[in-house]
């Protein structure tokens, strides 16, 4: 039995549903938002909203931007012949702060992972392979995903896709503890990682 009255409760559990987001930390959102004006409750969901609207991504790296081609793809001065794959929109920032890299990229949004249903066909895997046949000057693709089982899973599988096409496949150093995210990984340790990426 609940101790709240149905829309309040519905509010907790919307928060609830959010990643990291517990039911102690649901149930004092929901009453921070009850407690807080209509002007910052209207600011707060149109910032939601709007944010949502505006969602574009770069058609051809998946990078989440305001413009297509994305700022990298359509730099000349980086090099397209190099491409880094990562998991997530936020592994490209991550990359970007070390300034190690020159290249592009390319966002899977995601990794292999049988136990919660997501197949290769879920994520961009075919978008790669796409293009990679549409750019024969592709030199190297490098394998930034996590290095949990699902990143390693997926770097594995891109590889074997990608090796018999004659492109050499690298996979970021493990600098990176086992398990950890790329995100919060520090500049200095992700830039090490890079450095001592090794051939697949
Ligand atoms: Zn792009």
């Amino acid at each position: 039995m609940s101790y709240y009255s149905p829309s309040v409760e519905k509010l907790i559990e919307a928060f609830e549903r959010l990643p990291s987001i517990g039911n102690k930390t649901a149930i004092r959102l929901a009453f921070h938002m009850l407690n807080a004006s209509q002007e910052e409750i209207n600011e707060f969901t149109s910032a939601i909203i709007n944010a949502k609207k505006n969602l574009k991504y770069c058609s051809i790296c998946y990078n989440i931007s305001d413009t297509d081609p994305c700022p990298i793809c359509g730099n000349a001065k980086r090099d397209a012949t190099s491409i880094c794959v990562v998991e997530d929109v936020r592994d490209v920032i991550a990359m970007e702060r070390t300034h190690e890299f020159k290249g592009t990229y390319h966002v899977l949004h995601g990794s292999i992972s049988p136990m919660n249903g997501i197949g290769p066909e879920d994520i961009k895997i075919k978008e790669l392979l796409n293009r990679i046949n549409e750019n024969p000057n592709i030199k190297e693709i490098i394998l930034a995903t996590n290095p949990r089982v699902e990143g390693e899973a997926t770097a594995m599988y891109i590889s074997k896709l990608i090796k018999p096409l004659g492109i050499k496949v690298t996979r970021i150093a493990h600098g990176i503890p086992v398990g950890g995210d790329l995100e919060y990984t520090d500049e200095i340790t992700l830039m090490k990682a890079f450095e001592g990426r090794r051939e697949l």
